[in-house]
């Protein structure tokens, strides 16, 4: 996990919402943003959306909107003026009204361990992956604290996914009845799992994944060459795409790895986050099921597959793919479950064929 982690902490730390010349940080959430004038009265609202579609965005730009003191008091605005005290002090973290609750492993992927209620991990390996009830109680408690600024107060739980079930309850009646002025924000890419008292309490707003092309064009504004592959191995998510560049996956990388997996050559993969190794194994497994039925591959190029599959060693890798993918821990080692999940594969390939033709290309 440790490279990821520092491949995202790198640079300066962007500042968040509406940046000060009016631009949104992703073009792709105009959309919601309008929309969300339609639910500014709502006291708890759920964003929602496939994931990598810009949950945390969207739900900042709405708090930056709630705060932004350019907008006049009861009106409902589109977007942030960006450039306000209050705008500035929700760029930067540091406005009084605004709670940003996250799992501690989210923020120091962010590199924010500086904030109030960033929970150090006390004798644990990681730090969490949860939003755990003594976060939420925090955040409770400051709910009923008198508004700092005198305009409204943001509560922005991302994600909800990440709530565990005493952290959710705790919620509950902060969602029901926020204090005063409160509104609370929750984001989730899979609503469907919340606890459906969690759900029922909140207003929802949909987030979508950009176009293709607009997709495309912003990687391509991010120093992205070619960003097709990616986008497509990354489910069509801009923002994915760019994590996978920013953990060492590059593009040559990634088209060569279906024939280096298929040969039980781990090398590549080695030294990665577990919890990716097993998404894009996942991916390949799922590409291979798809050709060996006839279809077009939806992650990798069509003629970067290996041909030959053995379906029953596929469904024998798949399965073993998924008992990774639930659980968080793993008894062995890092370096021993990637080798043990590549040499599996190799009985999925047992004599790759030569590359298919060019023509079955399939890569958006
Ligand atoms: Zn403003």
């Amino acid at each position: 996990m440790a490279k990821a982690d520092a491949a995202l902490r790198d640079g300066p730390a962007a500042p968040l919402g509406v940046q000060p010349d009016g631009q949104l940080p992703l073009p792709w959430l105009a959309d919601g943003l309008a929309a969300a004038r339609q639910l500014a009265g709502a006291h708890a609202l759920l964003i929602h959306g496939p994931a990598g579609a810009g949950h945390f965005d969207m739900a900042v730009l709405l708090a930056q909107t709630l705060l932004c003191e350019s907008v006049p008091a009861g009106t409902a605005a589109a977007r942030a003026c960006g450039r306000c005290a209050s705008c500035h002090l929700v760029a930067t973290r540091a406005h009084p009204d605004l709670r940003l609750v996250l799992p501690a492993a989210l923020r120091v992927q962010r590199g924010w361990t500086d904030e109030d209620d960033y929970i150090a991990p006390k004798g644990e390996a990681k730090p969490s992956r949860e939003l755990r009830i003594d976060q939420v109680r925090a955040a409770i408690d400051w709910a009923q604290q008198t508004s700092g600024r005198g305009r409204a107060k943001v509560l922005l739980l991302h994600p909800a996914d990440a709530l565990n079930l005493s952290a959710a309850n705790a919620l509950l009646k902060t969602l029901e009845e926020p204090p005063g002025q409160m509104r609370v924000l929750l984001t989730s890419a899979d609503p469907e799992h919340l606890l459906p008292t969690v759900r029922s309490r909140c207003q929802r707003l949909r987030i979508a994944l950009p176009p293709v092309d607009q997709a495309r064009a912003w990687l391509l504004g991010q120093g992205l060459d070619a960003p097709e592959a990616l986008l497509a191995l990354a489910g069509g998510s801009p923002l994915e795409a760019l994590a996978w560049v920013q953990e060492g996956f590059t593009p040559a990388l990634l088209s060569g790895l279906p024939r280096r997996v298929a040969a039980g050559d781990a090398a590549a993969l080695q030294g990665r986050p577990i919890p990716r190794v097993v998404e894009l194994l996942l991916k390949l497994a799922h590409d291979a099921q798809v050709q060996a039925a006839g279809g077009a591959p939806r992650f990798f190029a069509a003629a970067g597959l290996p041909g030959g599959t053995d379906l029953a060693a596929l469904r024998t890798w798949q399965q073993a793919l998924l008992r990774v993918a639930r659980h968080d821990e793993h008894p062995w080692s890092a370096a021993l479950l990637v080798e043990s999940l590549v040499s599996q594969a190799a009985a999925v390939w047992p004599a790759p064929a030569p590359a298919r033709g060019a023509s079955l290309h399939s890569a958006r």
